[in-house]
């Protein structure tokens, strides 16, 4: 049974319950976390500050950085035990795990070196006075996590909040605790202080709530769909906590006739059906240049009929989705688009070693989605591409721009002027030209616009949303 993890120590909820934690690769239940309540956010809470107001805050910024690294390579040193956890707690394939466990690391390395160098502005005044600026803590900051990315999100949520100087606690979600939990075990055997990082688990309506709701959260930084992220700005808005919101996608492909099509098609799948396409940035949709529209989808249908999908530990091209609501959500849309005749392209294949009580679901490539179907404008959280075609350029950017969302775009093209021309006119976080975020991305800075949230985590600019200006005028004429 897994425990909360407070103040460097494993405890039990108050309530006495638990929740019984289930493997997306066979359905089964293997192990239980706690179902907490306010009580123990209260607790974690008053741990948190404890250990701000004792230790934190006397820690200079480079011995900050210099446990981060600590923490960076325990990580590392475990990665594949991290990643084990990973892949039967979420159903993520074993590569999938692993490049998650090194993304982690890779976080704790970027925001350790981070810590000190944090640096306020002097700024010209009046004679007679000088004027400075310091980047101040929050202080406690609380964390509210999928359960797509834990170890990722987690990285670089916790990891840029620390840096700054916060302390910190975490509410991951019910279906996916398992590594953060570790994690904040590992950091306590490098010697981050009792009340650093907290992890109180349970679920969103209750121990989530509480968190948003308790006065001592300083700041919020919420990862999740933008249902909850409309509830959570409520609550914070109640007592003028900040907020940061890493919401969700609808994030197009955008594909022109003089693309380079090899280096494009291995991009776009990956986009959709990198874990089992429950990602925010996910590539859901794919815009096409008209003229090479037919020839496209033929290439795409060929390579999604060779996608194999299956258990976690096979380590195939998809896994599980994570739960048996989530698979059938993705079935709710597929049977919709059955009735309004959306034609499928191809579909992937569920290996026989697939058990029938696994939450599987084959990658699916739909094509002339349209643009107002509800296939082409929310997220499907699952393996599912939704191809249509365009005219021109403008009518490319129309059709990017017309969701609710506004996360991520790639744009595949070999014309300069246009790249710059997209680029500025798509309405996105993040614009990707002739690529698709490779490599993870931890230095640059990511988030939303439109209903895909706002604020930035990752790279150095999270630590602006994780700290306070504070503005010291001195008059000394
Ligand atoms: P979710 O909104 O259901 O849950 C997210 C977290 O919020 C969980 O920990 C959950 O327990 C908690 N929660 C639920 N109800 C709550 C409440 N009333 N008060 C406080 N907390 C509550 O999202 P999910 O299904 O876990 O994750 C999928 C969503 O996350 C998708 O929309 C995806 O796009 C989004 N996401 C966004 C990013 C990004 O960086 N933009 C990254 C990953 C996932």
């Amino acid at each position: 049974m897994q425990l909360n993890h407070i103040a460097n120590t494993a405890v039990a909820s108050s309530s006495g319950k638990t929740i019984p934690v289930i493997d997306p690769s066979d359905g089964q239940v293997f192990d239980e976390i706690q179902r907490s309540n306010a009580a123990d956010i209260h607790a974690a809470v008053t741990a948190a500050r404890d250990c701000l107001d004792r230790a934190w805050q006397h820690i200079t910024a480079a011995e900050r950085g210099r446990l981060l690294m600590r923490l960076a390579n325990k990580v590392a040193e475990h990665a594949d035990e991290l990643a084990l956890i990973e892949q039967r707690d979420c159903g993520k394939p074993v590569k999938q795990a692993k490049a998650d466990a090194a993304a982690l690391a890779r976080y704790f390395e970027f925001y350790a070196g981070a810590c000190d160098k944090l640096h306020g502005e002097t700024i010209p005044y009046q004679n007679g006075f000088s004027v400075l600026t310091w980047r101040e803590p929050h202080g406690v900051t609380g964390h509210i996590i999928p359960w797509n990315y834990p170890m990722q999100i987690f990285g670089r949520s916790v990891g840029g909040a620390l840096a700054a100087g916060n302390v910190c606690v975490v509410k991951p979600s019910e279906d996916a605790c398992l590594s953060l939990i570790r994690v904040a075990q590992l950091a306590a055997e490098v010697g981050f202080p009792a009340g650093a990082i907290n992890i109180v688990t349970g679920y969103g309506h209750e121990v989530g709530d509480a968190l948003a709701r308790h006065s001592g959260i300083a700041h919020i930084s919420f990862t999740g769909s933008p249902s909850v992220g409309t509830l959570i700005q409520q609550v914070a808005a109640a007592r003028h906590c900040p907020v940061t919101l890493e919401l969700g996608g609808k994030s197009p492909h955008i594909v022109f006739a003089d693309a380079d099509l090899d280096a494009a098609i291995p991009a776009i799948i990956n986009a959709i059906v990198q874990n089992a396409g429950q990602t925010c940035s996910a590539g859901s949709r794919l815009l096409v240049e008209q003229s090479i529209y037919e020839p496209l989808l033929e290439r795409l249908g060929q390579a999604f009929e060779n996608l194999r999908v299956g258990p976690a530990a096979m380590d195939l091209d998809v896994g599980p989705l994570i739960r048996q609501s989530q698979q059938q959500r993705v079935w709710d849309f597929l049977s919709d688009a059955q009735v309004s005749s959306i034609a499928m392209v191809a579909q992937g294949q569920i290996v026989d070693e697939a058990p029938d009580s696994g939450f599987y679901q084959a990658p699916t490539l739909l094509r002339d989605v349209p643009v107002m179907h509800r296939l082409a404008q929310e997220e499907v959280f699952g393996p599912v591409l939704c191809a249509m075609p365009f005219k021109d350029e403008a009518h490319a950017i129309e059709l990017a721009n017309a969701t609710q969302f506004g996360l991520v775009a790639a744009v595949w093209t070999a014309d300069g002027a246009r790249q710059f021309r997209m680029a500025r006119q798509i309405r996105a976080g993040q614009v990707f030209i002739n690529n698709y975020g490779a490599g993870g991305g931890v230095e640059l800075p990511f988030g939303g616009v439109k209903s895909s949230g706002y604020g930035r985590e990752k790279g150095f600019e999270a630590l602006a949303g994780f700290s306070v200006l504070k503005t010291v005028v001195f008059r000394h004429g």
